[in-house]
């Protein structure tokens, strides 16, 4: 999942981008109120990090700016403000969670995956396909109860296409989702990490998972198509 973290003080957002990253996501950084604004209106984040005091334009201006605009990614806000009244007001602009600082890095991942859980259509910690499993806690994907070990680019990629499972994803879309936002788009970075993520996930002896949609992209599903076998399937 991709995160962005608007914060000025850059000590804090290293620690932030160092600590997610060892948590697989994948990270942006923002270190004032207008470029992070501008990131968090041009691109997808499955949630965004969002320090209230800071340069060219503070965290509630960001906030009401990326609300009415219909955005409603998941914001946790942090702060060295902790008064009721700045709670308050984060929460009434659409902040989903508020963190005072300073604050313990288990935290604040923690509270990141409850409000992801909470904007997720489903609850669970675990995504399947088929006989493979994602836990998106431990981020340990199995497949026959083997375990298979995932750097981090690969699992983000293998999350976004099993929380979109049977979904024709097109290479734009797994670039927005999985990749930052200044990947060059003509890059064929994502079929050569489909290819290794193949290499890890698919069994000789099994229903292939990760199918290729022809010109378009990739769709992951457990049902077996006739002409399957190499994963190469094309279904346009
Ligand atoms: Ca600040």
């Amino acid at each position: 999942m991709r995160i962005l973290v608007i914060e000025d003080e850059r000590k804090v957002a290293s620690f932030i981008q160092r600590g997610l990253e060892e948590e697989r996501y994948i990270v942006e950084t923002a270190p004032d109120g207008e470029a992070g604004l501008e990131l968090a209106l041009n691109n997808h984040f499955d949630a965004i990090v969002l320090d209230v005091m800071l340069p060219k334009l503070d965290g509630y201006s960001v906030l009401s700016t990326i609300r009415d605009s219909g955005n409603t990614t998941p914001v946790l806000m942090l702060t060295a403000r902790g008064t009721t009244e700045d709670r308050v007001q984060g929460l009434d602009l659409g902040a989903d969670d508020y963190l005072p600082k300073p604050f313990h890095f288990e935290e604040l991942a923690a509270r990141l995956r409850s409000i992801l859980r909470r904007s997720a259509p489903e609850k669970s910690t675990k995504l399947h396909c088929g006989d493979l499993v994602l836990d998106m806690v431990t981020h340990f994907a199995f497949r026959n109860d083997k375990e298979i070990e995932l750097t981090t680019k690969e699992y983000a990629l293998l999350e976004y296409l099993m929380r979109n499972k049977d979904r024709i994803l097109s290479r734009s879309m797994i670039m927005q989702h999985v990749w930052k936002h200044n990947f060059d788009p003509e890059s064929n970075i994502i079929d050569v990490y489909i290819k290794r993520l193949r290499s890890k996930v698919e069994r000789p002896d099994g229903p292939t998972l990760i199918h290729s949609v022809r010109g378009v992209g990739y769709r992951m599903r457990d049902t077996p198509m006739p002409e399957d076998g190499d994963g190469d399937t094309d279904e346009s």
